[in-house]
Parts: structure tokens; sequence; C-alpha cells
């Protein structure tokens, strides 16, 4: 069975890591230069910067166990980090919370280093032909052809892709909303010396902001932050130039612990579709409508869990098709 995942972000990893145990090969595409998708680090001048997902959970037992081999390959492990409520300086849920080593994109560069994965790859139709499913990249150059397409894009992404081919598939993709997310990675003259590592603030544009350092393997010096602004701020002001966005959210973060930082440099990133704020809560895991399927964290519960969960149970139900027990549901 000739399988074309599109997206290496966790879900079209996890996908073809479990299509592979059964020993069914597929082609991954993603259109970024590497694989990670929202797990992606930003390589600075003086490091890499977390500017995606800051950390995950482990609370399906199915996942934990695949947590701990990636804590076994050195690739993960444990943030112990009490973050607070700012300002009112409360704990905040209590909850292990696990990063990847040395960078979060470290993870995606771990599960795909035996996949045979082509970034730089945008996928921008996808037909039906006598053959089976036809895949055109931007420049129009044909990919191949394929029984089944899992597509793992976010959401308006994947909507539209489908639109023309799977009509009823886009529609029931278009349910679930995205939000976006401005994220900054500030990187300072001095050491700001807080009794802090990590916050959620209250209120403001903020929304969450955290010390690189603290994080297993990061380097402490120069002392860089992560600032994400809260997702109605990122909406109000999702076309502001980055340097704008840059400075205003630092004049929050100097507000919010009520210090004048030295910037020595920052760096602004704009997540147009960062987290799911109406995921679809799939039992199932994933959308299927004949040999098309979707999966992702918008799929299941807008979290790296439920994207590597998502990815997984698409690539289960192709299993089943290839083996011919039982094919996925229409
Ligand atoms: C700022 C931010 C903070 C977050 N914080 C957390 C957190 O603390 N904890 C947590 O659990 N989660 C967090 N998340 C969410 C988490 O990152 C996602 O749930 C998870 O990474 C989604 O994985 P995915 O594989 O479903 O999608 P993605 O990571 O988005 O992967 C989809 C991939 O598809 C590719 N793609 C899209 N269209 C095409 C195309 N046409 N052709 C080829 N490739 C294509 C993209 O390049 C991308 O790599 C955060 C996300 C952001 C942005």
């Amino acid at each position: 069975m000739r399988i074309a995942i599109i997206g290496a972000g966790i879900a079209g990893l996890s996908a073809a890591l479990t299509l592979r145990e059964s020993g069914i090969a597929a082609v991954v595409y993603d259109k970024g230069r590497g694989p990670g998708g929202r797990t992606v680090s930003k390589r600075t001048d003086w490091g890499s910067i977390d500017l995606g997902a800051q950390y995950f959970t482990a609370r399906d037992r199915s996942f934990r166990s695949e947590v701990a081999q990636w804590e076994a390959a050195d690739v993960v492990a444990p943030w112990s980090v009490n973050p607070w409520v700012l300002p009112e300086r409360q704990p905040a849920s209590a909850q292990s919370r696990l990063v990847a080593k040395p960078r979060m994109s470290a993870l995606a560069r771990h599960l795909a280093k035996d996949l045979d994965l082509h970034c730089g790859v945008q996928i921008s139709e996808m037909s039906r032909e006598l053959g089976g499913w036809v895949l055109r990249e931007r420049h129009g150059e044909v990919l191949g052809e394929y029984d089944a397409v899992l597509v793992t894009a976010p959401a308006p992404q994947a909507q539209s892709l489908l639109a023309e081919p799977c009509p009823a598939l886009a529609t029931q993709v278009g349910t679930a909303r995205m939000q976006p997310c401005w994220a900054v990675g500030l990187i300072l003259e001095h050491a700001l010396e807080l009794d802090f590592s990590a916050g959620f603030p209250s209120s403001g544009p903020l929304g969450w902001v955290a010390r690189s350092g603290s994080r297993p393997d990061r380097p402490h010096w120069p002392e860089t932050w992560i600032l994400h602004a809260t997702a109605a701020w990122s909406e109000a002001n999702l076309e502001w130039p980055a340097e704008q966005v840059a400075s205003y959210l630092t004049e929050a973060f100097c507000d919010l612990v009520h210090r004048r930082v030295e910037v020595t440099a920052s760096i602004a990133h704009r997540w147009r579709f960062a987290r799911a704020r109406q995921s679809l809560g799939s039992e199932q895991g994933y959308l299927v409508s004949e040999d098309v399927l979707c999966a992702g964290d918008w799929v299941t519960d807008g979290r790296v869990e439920g994207a590597w969960l998502s990815g997984r149970a698409a690539a289960q139900a192709l299993i089943r098709k290839a083996q011919g027990s039982a094919a996925p549901d229409a």
C-alpha cells in the first residue's frame, strides 16, 4: 500500500513510525525546513530558542510508555519547574512537564531519523486520478501516486487542501477552530535574578513567560526569556510588524516583573495556527473519508500528546485497511 503523509509534526511522525512498526513504509512531506511543525526551535546567534510548544504532558498510558523510550534515548527529560500565576504569585497547576533536549526540535529530529522524509516540499494539490491519489507540490511537480493520504496540517491548511478533492471531509475539518500566538525570544544583557522561572500572567497581553535556561540542557547565559502573547492579543494584533510586537511584549514583560531590561536581541515569531481553540475531541482520534485521513492535535485535544495519539490512531486505521481486516469507517 502506497501511503503519503502530509506534515512532519508530531502527528505525522507518530503515524509514519506506527506504520513502519507494521512494515508499511510511508513517504512524509513537510513544507518546513525540518520536521517538528509547532515543536520547532529557532536557531539564533545566541543559541536555539523554543518559540513553539513549551513542554508536554503525558497522561495517556501508551503515550507514557513512548515517552519512557524517549527518556531512555536521552532525548526528553522532565522540566522541574513550578510556574506561577502572575502577578498573584500563586502556584499554577502541579503536573509533570517534559521537554526535549537540548531544544524542543530535537524530539522531531530523533523521531524522523530513519523515515522517508522530504522537507521543503509544500503540497499544494491533491487529486484522485486513475492510478490513485496524485500529490503536486507548489511548482506543479507531481510527487507520485498513493493509495491513501494522511493529512496532518493544522485544520485551516488541511481544509483548503481538501476543499476540492474531498469537500465533505473539508467541511468536517472546518469545524475545528485554531487561534494564533505571537511568540518572542528575548536575549538579555544581564541576568534578571528573578525568583521564578516560568509564569502564566493572569491579565494583560502576555499569557506565558519562561526562562529558557531553566530547562534541562539549555545554556544559562545569555539569559533568554520566551514570551507568548495571549490568543486574544495575538488575534487583535496579528498583522503588526514583528519588531513592534517584540518591543510591545518586552514592555509588558518589564511591567510584569517590575524591572527594566537591557535587550541584546529579540526575535518575534507569528504562529497563525498555534493552538486549537475548539478541537474536535474525536474519540476515534482521526477523520476519514475513504482513503483520505486527517490527524493532528486539532482532531483530539490541542496538545503534543493529542497530536501523537491522533497520528497513531490514523496509522492504525491504515494498517487495518492494508491488512484488509476492517476498512476505516467512512
Ligand atoms: C506557541 C505555541 C505554544 C504551545 N505550547 C504547547 C504546550 O506547552 N504543550 C503542548 O502540549 N502543546 C503546545 N502547543 C501545541 C503543540 O505544539 C501542538 O499541539 C503539536 O505540536 C501539533 O502537532 P501536529 O503534528 O498536529 O501539527 P504541526 O506541528 O502543526 O505539524 C503540521 C505540519 O504540517 C506541515 N504542513 C502544513 N501544510 C503543509 C503542506 N501543504 N505541505 C507540506 N507540509 C505541510 C507543517 O509545516 C507542519 O510541520 C503549542 C503550540 C504553539 C504554537
